[in-house]
């Protein structure tokens, strides 16, 4: 690529077509796909609801400015919200949610500092990059957004760094990007129990965790979490650029008329995409996730924890890190795979992070296994 700047490091193909969770490239050579587009198209590429949702969307109208009421807006935000007392902002992206709870969580507690965590990743925005505990994605970038502090997570010590001049917490409950590394159960429970007594606002960064990928809606149900702000992004528009930041009604004296905004934040032809996400994220469908979930799992730990190159396999449903000892480079596994017809993800730490489409089905989330049991065998035997 000639004419883009060179931010990314982009393996030498084009993905030009997708059906289901196969992938095409300009050669014409097909994948199966392990990625989701980094966690975005958790129903795959040619989900006819989502599809018919906005094809029927294209032929009304796109856009129309936040000076108008939104019917739209409304109805997907009450799918988000169900029956909970919570309200919704609509963006464009993880990072704008992470912003949007960050000026909200300062403009409504009037503190401003917040204690975010070690290897998190909250977005390259300069609020959500100041929020990111990770040096090599702030670099170069100084100075930061003042007033942020970080612990480590799944530290007790961090506890105690959880004090009333803090507006806010926000964390991960699956570090994402940082190499899948989950949260103790007891642990989030003693943040969120602190933020309460402290009267510190807990945020929740859903953007990978959320929209299905571990099985449940958003991850924090599996905690009996009730975070302040919830935000995510990624899945919810199943490849159309979309975010929201959910937050408890009560936040809303903050965030009035002027207080905070974007032209393209609850863009039609994306809310159509959401709309369609979002009625098929049914309980059923969940507990299918989950299903099949349980199945990988026994395969990550009975054929692939136990190959000589793995320290350990994390994650949770579908969110999936295997973590490789130091003679393997992921980088050279992931390449492998790819000639093999599967494509696969990194995450910090030498991880093979693996985000396959929630729609996948279990013969096919078996045969990559196999090709992943096969690369990582052959690594073995060097
Ligand atoms: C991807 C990601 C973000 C950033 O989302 P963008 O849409 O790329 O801005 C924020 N938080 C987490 C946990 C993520 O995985």
């Amino acid at each position: 690529m000639q004419y883009v700047f060179p931010t990314y490091n982009r393996f030498p193909l084009d993905i030009v077509a997708g059906e289901d969770w196969h992938l095409t490239d300009d050669n014409n050579k097909t994948y199966l796909d392990f990625t989701s587009g980094i966690g975005v198209c958790n129903f795959g590429y040619s989900n006819e609801l989502i599809q018919k949702s906005v094809a029927q969307q294209l032929t009304k109208i796109w856009h129309t400015s936040n000076l108008y009421e939104s019917h739209l807006q409304d109805e997907v935000a009450h799918q988000l919200v169900g029956t909970e007392d919570r309200l919704v902002f609509f963006c464009n992206s993880g990072t704008e949610a992470n912003e949007a709870a960050l000026k909200l969580a300062r403009k409504f507690t009037g503190k401003s500092a917040v204690l975010s965590f070690n290897n998190s990743f909250h977005g390259r925005t300069y609020g959500s990059m100041s929020l990111t505990g990770n040096p090599a994605i702030q670099t170069g970038f100084a100075p930061l957004v003042p007033g942020i502090s970080f612990a480590d997570y799944n530290d007790p010590a961090a506890i105690e760094q959880i004090k009333p001049d803090l507006a806010a917490v926000i964390l991960e409950v699956i570090q994402g990007e940082g190499g899948v590394y989950a949260a103790k159960a007891q642990w989030l429970k003693a943040v969120a129990k602190a933020c309460h007594e402290q009267q510190v606002l807990l945020i929740i960064d859903e953007v990978q965790t959320g929209i299905g990928r571990t099985g449940k809606r958003f991850a924090y149900q599996y905690y009996e979490l009730d975070p302040d702000i919830v935000t995510v992004a990624k899945g919810l528009g199943n490849g159309l650029p979309i975010g929201a930041m959910i937050g408890k009604s009560n936040l809303a004296v903050a965030f009035g008329p002027g207080s905070h905004g974007t032209t393209f934040g609850g863009n039609k032809i994306a809310l159509a995409a959401a709309t369609a996400v979002l009625q098929q994220l049914t309980p059923e469908f969940l507990a299918g996730v989950q299903t099949k979930a349980t199945q990988v799992w026994q395969t990550l730990q009975n054929e692939i924890l136990t190959l000589p190159v793995v320290t350990s396999v994390t994650g949770l449903g579908l969110m999936i890190g295997i973590h490789l000892d130091e003679t393997v480079a992921v980088a050279d596994v992931i390449e492998e795979l790819q000639q093999n017809g599967l494509l696969t993800l990194s995450a910090k730490h030498n991880t093979l992070r693996l985000l396959p489409p929630l729609v996948m089905d279990s013969t096919d989330l078996m045969f990559g296994l196999q090709k992943i049991k096969q690369v990582l065998s052959s690594k073995t035997q060097k």
